[in-house]
């Protein structure tokens, strides 16, 4: 409101919201460098190892963290240290090159085939590690030889595992343990033929014991004037055992067939 000489005037009223054309989109112009901060491209510059980079390599790809080559892959290396009364666990997990993964995943499997076993609970984790380190063994083996050469030469993967003295010392420990794996079954095996012998035979007038309950009978012979004597073996009648005789699994009858008596022993 505005007071002006004691009238009171009221500005025109404006269209409070007024709309502006709509402007078409503007692109902002790209910004223009300062000839001072402007970078020149780079000269292609001769790679210190390895020649030139290949065509195919893919820039955007992991990279050995040891060497910077590419292709490379995540894997994790184990190693085992046991030491008699305490152990160690070891670990190297890491983004590796094929070459040098390989000289990684050598050295701590050869460490860990010398140093692993020295304890009684290290006796069984050493073969573990070990196993579980071909997996990373089998990922760097899946890798192809590096395409990009990083800032220094990849590490020397040097001779397999089995061909290096850890391979020779290791030979013991392993041979013991497949000598222990391969027992276990046959060990199986021999016991349970053992438990399938076939059962002594009994003859009429001799006497048995029963080392099993009646509902697993076990018979064994027993001399008739020993106190462990529990039956004397009879002939089965035309009507079949007495009353109160006990009746014997056909296979300890001489035919296998035939179902003997058990009188008890003292009755
Ligand atoms: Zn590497």
């Amino acid at each position: 409101m505005i007071v002006d000489g004691g009238f009171v005037t009221t500005p025109p009223p404006t269209p409070p919201y007024q709309q502006q054309p709509p402007l078409p989109y503007q692109q902002q112009p790209p910004p223009v460098p300062h000839p001072a901060y402007a970078t020149p491209p780079m000269p292609p510059q001769p790679h210190p190892y390895g020649g030139p980079v290949p065509p195919g390599a893919m820039p955007g790809g992991a990279t050995c963290e040891v060497c910077g080559a590419a292709p490379a892959a995540a894997v994790t290396v184990r190693g085992h240290q046991g030491m008699l009364v305490i152990m160690r666990f070891l670990r190297r997990q890491g983004v590796f090159c094929r070459p040098c993964g390989t000289a990684v995943f050598r050295e701590m499997q050869a460490d860990t085939l010398v140093q692993g076993w020295w304890g009684p609970l290290s006796a069984i984790i050493t073969p573990f590690i070990l196993l579980v380190n071909l997996s990373a063994r089998s990922t760097l083996r899946a890798l192809p030889e590096p395409t990009t050469w990083g800032w220094r030469p990849p590490l020397d993967p040097g001779k397999s595992v089995m061909r290096r003295p850890a391979g020779l010392v290791a030979a013991i420990p392993l041979a013991a343990l497949a000598l222990v794996v391969l027992a276990i079954p046959v060990l199986f095996v021999i016991g349970l033929v053992a438990g399938d012998d076939p059962p002594e035979k009994l003859s009429v007038g001799s006497c048995a014991r029963n080392d099993g309950s009646w509902s697993a009978q076990d018979l064994k012979p027993e001399p008739c004037g020993s106190s462990g004597a529990e039956f004397q073996v009879t002939e089965p009648g035309a009507e079949g055992c007495p009353a109160g005789d006990y009746l014997a699994y056909p296979k300890y009858s001489a035919d296998g067939v035939t179902t003997l008596c058990l009188h008890p022993v003292g009755r």
